[in-house]
């Protein structure tokens, strides 16, 4: 059996802000239903944290963390939840702030947190085999891990959940921070700059990213975000394994925040809709195709294709409704056009699991055009409470949708391949005529309907990367 530590800045239930927390919240549960793997998880103690999950929290160890001229003390506490063991970081500098990012010292933050990963070890009462760390906040823990070499054999798996965000830093932070001889400046070194995405893909035994269409793209310099070269050379060790989603939680027989409970009654999603609309002010009207987005707002999910067709799209008889947070342009075009259509479209800019949920369970369409999508969880979270998907073809899109043909009637969703305004004009409106026509729309909630998208082989594929370390360790040690 393999130990895991799974390290990274945020896991549901505990603290949200994206996908990354679903992905954390969820996958070590599915392996350590199987006896092949065991799986803990190790995070930072954000103040953000409820109080209810705090004082369910026990005390392990204090610690001191050597960062550059001084140290940090680091109090390690731990809880169980759902048959996995959770450990928190806690510094009274770095952690005790509202919110999870958007600091000037985010990069120094996570030098710190990925640094007391690994000065945490020996309390844990647990020996990893391997570390399994997850995006740049803690892409240093494979840096780490390699160079000071903290317990014998250990391997580590670094996961890209989305490259374009780095966690870049001036190169003198090397100095101030990290306590280690110039000549491991190299490996966590871009462009000049200090680079903890770049730190993790090259220093990891292993790298994963969360789809095998990104696995390929990342490889390309229109996605790569500046380090496709180094993926290039590393494309030996380079998997892409989809995300799957809770689908217990996510289960829309079962979810309390949902006003109507169902399973495929198309009947009984009516009424989610209907709440939605009165919820939102839009015409309350069970018949009327509601077409629904649900995302951070920002250039990556496609809005600049929506900017350029949405008024146009709302000449059809169609509710749009939006929820989201993000960058000002997006959040400013809304806004206004919500002003312009007041009977056929509904904004709301804030972050709400509950409202995201209701809209889920109401919604006939969910529009995701993205520029580019690691994985993307939230067509997947609308495949399960049978809203059908319209993306663009593109990384976990492109695995996870495919595109309704009526000749031979497959397909879960709608799709279209250019990063072009008019093509998702064309598949909207395609989806539109699909939904009055009867026997094509069963067809298709049929399709939707058989659409499964469970950790069970998503964990299975992991373990099997774990164990290939075993493998390579009993060679090793001539033992075969
Ligand atoms: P991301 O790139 O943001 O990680 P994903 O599709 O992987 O995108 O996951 C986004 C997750 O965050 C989903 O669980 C989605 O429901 C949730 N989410 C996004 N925006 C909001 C919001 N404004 N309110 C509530 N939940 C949101």
């Amino acid at each position: 059996m393999t130990n895991v530590l799974f390290t990274a800045s945020e896991c549901t239930p505990f603290i949200k802000t994206g996908g990354l927390a679903d992905v954390i919240g969820s996958l070590p549960q599915s392996i350590n239903k199987t006896t092949n793997s065991h799986v803990k998880v190790m995070l930072p103690l954000y103040d953000e944290i409820p109080d209810h999950w705090q004082t369910r929290m026990e005390l392990v160890a204090t610690i001191n963390v050597p960062v550059g001229w001084r140290n940090q003390e680091a109090s390690i506490f731990t809880l169980e939840h759902n048959g996995v063991d959770y450990f928190f970081i806690s510094n009274d500098y770095y952690f005790t702030r509202k919110g999870v990012y958007g600091y000037y010292d985010d990069g120094e933050r996570f030098v710190f947190f990925s640094r007391a990963v690994i000065e945490a070890l020996p309390y844990l009462n647990f020996t990893p085999d391997v570390i399994h760390a997850h995006d740049w906040q803690t892409g240093l823990v494979c840096a780490f891990a390699k160079i000071l070499q903290p317990l014998e054999n250990l391997k580590t798996v670094f996961t890209i959940h989305n490259i374009r965000y780095q966690g870049v830093m001036p190169h003198t932070m090397f100095g101030e921070m990290f306590n280690l001889s110039m000549d491991h400046f190299g490996g966590m070194e871009w462009n000049g700059m200090l680079n903890c995405m770049k730190s993790g893909i090259f220093h990891a035994d292993k790298v994963t990213t969360v789809s095998p269409s990104y696995a390929e793209e990342i490889k390309d310099p229109y996605y790569g975000e500046g380090l496709h070269s180094l993926l290039q050379e590393r494309s030996e060790d380079l998997t892409g394994i989809i995300n799957g989603i809770d689908t217990n939680d996510y289960h829309p027989l079962k979810d309390p925040y949902i006003v109507s409970n169902y399973r495929h009654s198309r009947g009984k999603k009516k009424e989610n809709k209907e709440y939605l609309q009165e919820v939102f002010g839009l015409p309350v009207d069970g018949e009327k195709p509601l077409y629904v987005i649900i995302s951070r707002l920002v250039e990556q999910k496609g809005f600049h294709l929506v900017q350029h067709i949405l008024d146009e799209f709302l000449q059809e008889d169609v509710q749009v409704a939006v929820l989201g947070t993000g960058e000002g342009e997006f959040e400013g075009f809304f806004y206004h056009a919500q002003e312009r259509h007041p009977e056929r479209l509904a904004v709301r800019l804030t972050f709400d699991e509950k409202l995201a949920r209701q809209m889920y369970a109401a919604a006939d369409f969910f529009i995701m055009p993205s520029q580019f999508e690691p994985c993307g969880l939230t067509q997947l979270i609308a495949l399960q409470y049978k809203a059908v998907p319209i993306v663009r073809e593109t990384g976990g899109l492109k695995d996870t949708v495919q595109s309704f043909n009526e000749i031979t009637g497959e397909g879960n969703g709608f799709s279209f391949t250019n990063y072009n305004a008019h093509e998702l004009l064309e598949a909207l409106k395609y989806s539109l005529s699909v939904y009055h026509n009867p026997i094509q729309w069963i067809q298709l909630l049929k399709n939707v309907n058989k659409s499964q998208f469970s950790w069970k082989e998503s964990a299975t594929q992991y373990i099997h990367l774990y164990a290939e370390f075993e493998t390579a360790n009993i060679y090793s040690q001539g033992v075969i």
